[in-house]
C-alpha cells in the first residue's frame, strides 16, 4: 500500500447491504475509510464477505450522487440545484398547501428497509406525530411483510426465532423458496461449515445455485409450494410421526389441521406439484427422520399472492414434528434488505413504533408517554400498505409523495402503471444517495442524503442482531445524514418541539430502549452504542445485561409462544389456483429473483462499482429451457421479446436446463424486469407476488 494510502487506524461497522448483517473492519486514514476487510471476531460472518460487501466504499464516489438539493424548474421542466433553505422551504411549503387543500393524509410517504433504526423511528414519527399523515409504507411490503403477518399470526409477535449458528447445528435443512447459495452468501457458507453432513433439500422450480449444491432438489410446478407442505403434513399425521407431547403443551388447532390437510393426498399432490409420489414420500420421511429440522424461506415464498398460508405451512411442519426452540431447528423467515428488521419494529407503518399497536389506545398513551407528545398527535388507526398508497395516488386522494431511499419506479409491481402514477402526484420529493434513480428522475424535488459509511446508527439482522453502523467517510458535497434531513424538516415544519430530546441517532436509540420495555423485543439491557460495538452486536430480546447473554440466542426455548396463553397456532387455507394462468396466447410462467450475489435490488448502488459490474452481465437476459429454445429457434445471446398482458421487453436468451419447460427467469435488477409483472397481491400481508405472471416469447424480429 502506498504511504499516502497506509491506514492509521481501523474501526468496526456492519455491512449496509443485506439482511445477514456482516461485520466489517473499515481502515481509515486521517479519520476517512481507505479500505475495508471482514471482520474475523464478528459471530455472524467469522471474517467473510461477500462481492457486496467488499466493494462497499467503492460505490460511495460515484458521479451521479447527489451533492445539492434539486429542484423542478416549472417553465423548463428539468431539475436544478437551490440550496437547503430553499429546498426545505419548498417541501413545507408544498406539503402543507397539499394537506391544507386535501387533508393530512393526502401527503403519504414511502421508506425502505436501508435506513438505520433511529433515522426510521425519527422518520416515523416526524410524518405521524409532527406532520400529520396517516399513510407510510415501506419497500420492505415487497419483501418481508409476509414473514410479519405469517409470524404475528401464529406465534403472537413478528419474531423469527433463530440464530444464525442453527445453519451449523441442523441435520436437516428445508429451503423453500429460497436460493441462499447467491441471496445470502454468508448464510451459505454457515451452512458449508456444517459439520453433520446435512440433507440439504431445495423446494424451488428453478435449478438454482442452491439446488445444484442440495442432496435433494424438487422442482416443483410455481406456487404449488402449498400444496406440497400441506401433502407432507399428512403423511406425517398418516403415520403418526408427529412430537404430541410439544404440539398439546405449546399449540392451538392441530385437529383442526388435521381435518383440514385429509384431502391432500399424494395423487393430488403429484399432479398438482409434478413431482412423483415415491419423492414426496421421501420428503416426509427425512424430515420425520432428522433430529435437528430447520426450515428456511424467503421470496419463493414471501412474493406470492398466498404467501402468508404458505409461510404458515411450513410453520405448521415446525410445529408438528417439534422443531422449534432446540438448537438446529426453526421455521425461519430470511430477511431482506440490511435493516428490513429495523423497519418490521419502527418505522411506524404496520405497528407502531416498537411493535405497538396504533388501534389499541394504551399502546398510544405508553408510546405518547415516553415521547413526551400529546396522544392524540397518534393516528389511532394503521397506514395503507404500499399498494394501497399507490391506489390512492390514482383515485386523486393521495396528492403528496415523499420517497426515502427506495426505487419505487424500478422496483414497484406492474412497472408501466406504477410510473403512470406516480406522474399524477402534485410534488414528488425523493430523497435519496444518487440523483439518477429512476424515481429520482421523475422528483419534483431532490434532497441529496449521505449513506452506509457516512452517518451512523443501528441495524437489526435477520436473526434479530442489532449492529452498529459508523460514519467513517465524508458524504460528498452538501449531502446530508437522513436524519439531519428529518432533524431539519421537523423545523422548516414548525414541529421541531416535539423531537427535542433527539439530538443524535443515539438519543433516538435510548428512546427506542424505552419502548421496547415489555415487548419481545425489549433491549433495555444494551447500555449503549459503545456497549453494542464491544459486544459485536446484540440479539433482541436484550431485557438484562446484554454482556451477560451469549452471543447466538434462538428463541422458545422454553416452549412460550407470544400469544396470551403461550401457545403458537395452526393456520391455514385452501391453496389458491394461479392468479395469472397461462394461456394458448400467453404460454409461459415468468419468475423473477435475484440473478447474482453481486447486484443488490435495483442496482442503485452496486452499479457503480467497477468489479461488481464485471460479475454480472450488464444487459438483461431471460433464462429459457433448451426444449423451449429449440422451438422458438432460439440460441443462447439472441435477443429474444417478452410480453405480458401489460408490457414487454427484448432480453438476451440464456438457455439453461435451470428452468423447466414453459417457464422463464428474468432477474430483478434490470429497470426493464418490472413491466411484465402483475400487480396481484397477499390479501393479508398486501405482498406483491413477483413470481408468477403468464407471458409469451420469440425471437426478435419473428413472431
Ligand atoms: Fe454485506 Fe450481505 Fe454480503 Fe454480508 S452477505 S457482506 S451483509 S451484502
Amino acid at each position: 500500500v502506498p504511504a499516502r494510502l497506509a491506514p492509521d487506524a481501523t474501526t468496526t461497522a456492519v455491512c449496509g447491504y443485506c439482511s445477514t448483517g456482516c461485520g466489517l473492519k473499515i481502515h481509515l486514514k486521517n479519520g476517512e475509510a481507505v479500505n475495508l476487510t471482514p471482520n474475523t471476531e464478528y459471530p455472524v460472518n467469522l471474517g467473510m464477505a461477500c462481492p457486496k460487501g467488499w466493494e462497499a466504499l467503492n460505490v460511495l464516489n460515484a458521479p451521479d450522487r447527489g451533492t445539492t438539493p434539486l429542484l423542478k424548474n416549472a417553465k423548463s421542466g428539468r431539475l436544478e440545484p437551490v440550496d437547503w433553505d430553499i429546498a426545505l422551504a419548498s417541501f413545507t411549503d408544498r406539503f402543507k398547501a397539499i394537506q391544507e387543500k386535501h387533508g393530512p393524509a393526502s401527503v403519504a410517504f414511502l421508506s425502505t428497509g436501508q435506513l438505520p433504526t433511529e433515522e426510521m423511528t425519527y422518520l416515523g414519527s416526524l410524518a405521524k406525530f409532527g406532520m400529520g399523515m396517516l399513510h407510510g409504507d415501506g419497500n420492505t411490503r415487497q419483501c418481508m411483510a409476509t414473514a410479519v403477518v405469517a409470524y404475528k399470526q401464529a406465534f403472537g409477535f413478528d419474531a423469527p426465532p433463530y440464530t444464525y449458528q442453527d445453519f451449523e447445528e441442523s441435520d436437516t435443512i428445508v429451503l423453500v423458496g429460497s436460493n441462499l447459495c447467491i441471496a445470502h452468501p454468508i448464510m451459505w457458507e454457515r451452512v458449508m461449515r456444517n459439520p453433520h453432513s446435512p440433507e440439504i433439500i431445495v423446494l424451488d422450480p428453478r435449478m438454482t445455485e442452491t439446488a445444484m449444491q442440495s442432496t435433494m432438489h424438487f422442482p416443483i410446478n410455481p406456487k404449488s409450494d402449498q400444496t406440497l407442505l400441506y401433502t407432507i403434513a399428512n403423511i406425517l399425521v398418516q403415520n403418526n410421526w408427529i412430537d404430541w407431547e410439544f404440539v398439546n403443551e405449546h399449540t392451538n388447532g392441530i385437529h383442526e389441521f388435521i381435518e383440514f390437510i385429509e384431502p391432500f393426498t399424494l395423487e393430488r399432490a403429484e399432479t398438482e406439484t409434478g413431482i412423483p409420489q415415491r419423492d414426496i414420500k421421501q420428503l416426509a420421511l427425512k424430515i420425520h427422520e432428522g433430529k435437528r429440522v430447520s426450515f428456511w424461506w424467503t421470496m419463493g415464498v414471501n412474493q406470492s399472492y398466498q404467501g402468508v398460508r404458505t409461510a404458515q405451512a411450513i410453520i405448521n411442519l415446525a410445529l408438528m414434528t417439534g422443531n422449534i426452540g432446540r438448537p438446529g431447528t426453526g421455521a425461519n423467515s430470511i430477511t431482506g434488505q440490511c435493516n428490513a428488521m429495523g423497519s418490521r419494529l419502527y418505522s411506524n407503518t404496520t405497528s407502531l413504533l416498537g411493535g405497538h399497536d396504533f388501534t389499541v389506545p394504551e399502546h398510544r398513551e405508553k408510546v405518547a408517554g415516553i415521547l413526551g407528545i400529546d396522544s392524540q398527535l397518534i393516528p389511532d388507526q394503521n397506514s395503507k400498505a404500499y399498494n394501497e398508497i399507490m391506489e390512492g395516488i390514482l383515485r386523486g386522494e393521495i396528492k403528496g409523495l415523499w420517497v426515502i431511499c427506495t426505487n419505487t419506479a424500478h422496483s414497484w409491481i406492474n412497472q408501466s402503471q406504477t410510473k403512470d402514477i406516480l406522474s399524477r402526484l402534485d410534488f414528488l420529493v425523493v430523497q435519496d444517495m444518487y440523483h439518477s434513480t429512476e424515481t429520482a428522475q421523475m422528483a419534483d424535488l431532490f434532497l441529496p442524503a449521505a449513506g452506509w459509511g457516512e452517518k451512523e446508527g443501528t441495524f437489526i439482522n435477520s436473526e434479530r442482531r442489532y449492529g452498529l453502523l459508523k460514519k467513517v467517510k465524508t458524504a460528498p458535497g452538501n449531502a446530508l445524514s437522513d436524519f439531519n434531513i428529518f432533524r431539519l424538516i421537523s423545523k422548516y415544519w414548525g414541529c421541531d418541539q416535539l423531537f427535542e430530546k433527539w439530538q443524535s441517532p443515539e438519543d433516538v436509540f435510548q428512546t427506542m430502549k424505552q419502548l421496547s420495555i415489555g415487548q419481545p423485543c425489549d433491549i433495555t439491557g444494551i447500555k449503549d452504542y459503545k456497549m453494542l460495538d464491544r459486544l459485536n452486536g446484540v440479539q433482541w430480546p436484550a431485557a438484562t445485561d446484554a454482556a451477560e447473554l451469549g452471543s447466538q440466542r434462538r428463541l422458545f426455548e422454553d416452549g412460550r409462544f407470544y400469544h396470551e396463553d403461550g401457545r403458537a397456532r395452526f393456520l391455514f387455507e385452501e391453496p389458491k389456483p394461479l392468479s395469472e394462468p397461462t394461456s394458448s396466447a400467453y404460454p409461459f410462467i415468468l419468475n423473477t429473483g435475484r440473478g447474482t450475489a453481486s447486484q443488490w435490488h435495483t442496482q442503485t448502488r452496486t452499479s457503480k462499482s467497477e468489479v461488481l459490474k464485471k460479475l454480472y452481465p450488464e444487459s438483461i437476459y431471460a433464462e429459457l429451457n433448451p426444449q423451449d429454445a429449440r422451438e422458438l429457434g432460439v440460441v443462447s445471446n439472441d435477443w429474444i421479446v417478452v410480453k405480458s398482458q401489460r408490457g414487454r421487453l427484448r432480453a438476451k436468451a440464456f438457455v439453461t436446463q435451470a428452468v423447466r419447460p414453459r417457464q422463464i427467469f428474468i432477474p430483478m435488477h434490470y429497470k426493464e424486469t418490472n413491466v411484465l409483472t402483475d400487480a396481484v397481491f397477499d390479501p393479508y400481508s398486501k405482498q406483491p407476488s413477483y413470481k408468477t405472471c403468464a407471458v409469451k416469447v420469440h425471437l426478435e424480429g419473428k413472431l
